[in-house]
């Protein structure tokens, strides 16, 4: 049975180190859909469009695709993967909440990141781990895991720090919470996790054992 593992949580709690660890363990292709809100912003901010736009059109216009790279699934917009530097610049963390509040953007990668399910299945891995902050909720209400990291703000202060980026996330989080589409909640029936008080390898440990292989 092809598995599906959601994972959400606020910036900077863990998600993307604990997903790619569990990928890693259990085989899993692993798909961010920060960096897919990310990406849109990217290309968005290149056509010189602001959040206040009407972004219909432009939206529709873009080619999106999936490059795989080792078990990490990227989106490819316009025949283009921007770098990790390109997505994660003060210039798109500055903005990326304001796109992401707009439903015609959600819209516009909903199908796209339904459909990773399927490129994860053709691919041969034997599931599918995605984190965000609608997966549980939205993109895969039905999947057989679902997972809420949590962290105490000084632990996720100095996680970032530790990556030397300029990113204000605790104006993301408030942001990502109040908006009314798909707003950053834990899932109803989601397992919370606190990874302040526990490593990576333990996070990792941790879920292992609540998924139960
Ligand atoms: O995960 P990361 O911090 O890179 O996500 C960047 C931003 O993308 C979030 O602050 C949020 O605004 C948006 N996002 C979202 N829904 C998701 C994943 C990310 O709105 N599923």
């Amino acid at each position: 049975e092809f598995k599906i593992i959601a994972i959400d949580g606020g910036a900077a709690v863990g998600k993307s180190s604990t997903s790619k660890g569990l990928a890693e363990r259990l085989d899993l292709m692993h798909v961010d859909t920060g960096a897919h809100y990310r990406t849109i912003t990217f290309a968005l901010l290149a056509t010189g469009a602001s959040p206040e736009d009407d972004l219909q059109d432009t939206l529709a216009a873009l080619d999106l695709k999936t490059h795989l790279d080792r078990r990490t699934a990227r989106l490819c917009i316009d025949g283009r993967v921007p770098t990790e530097v390109e997505i994660r610049s003060p210039e798109v963390n500055a903005s990326v909440s304001k796109f992401a509040a707009i439903p015609a953007v959600r819209q516009s990668l909903f199908e796209y990141q339904r459909n990773q399910a399927n490129v994860g299945r053709e691919e041969g891995f034997r599931g599918l781990i995605m984190e965000g902050r609608d997966i549980g909720s939205i993109i895969f209400p039905d999947a057989q895991h679902r997972f809420f990291l949590e962290a105490d703000e000084a632990t996720r202060a100095a996680r970032r720090a530790k990556e030397g980026q300029t990113d204000s996330i605790a104006d993301r989080d408030k942001m990502d919470k109040a908006r009314k589409t798909a707003p950053l909640v834990c899932p109803e029936g989601a397992i919370r996790v606190d990874t302040g008080p526990r490593s990576l390898e333990e996070v990792i440990e941790h879920i292992i054992n609540l998924i139960g292989t």
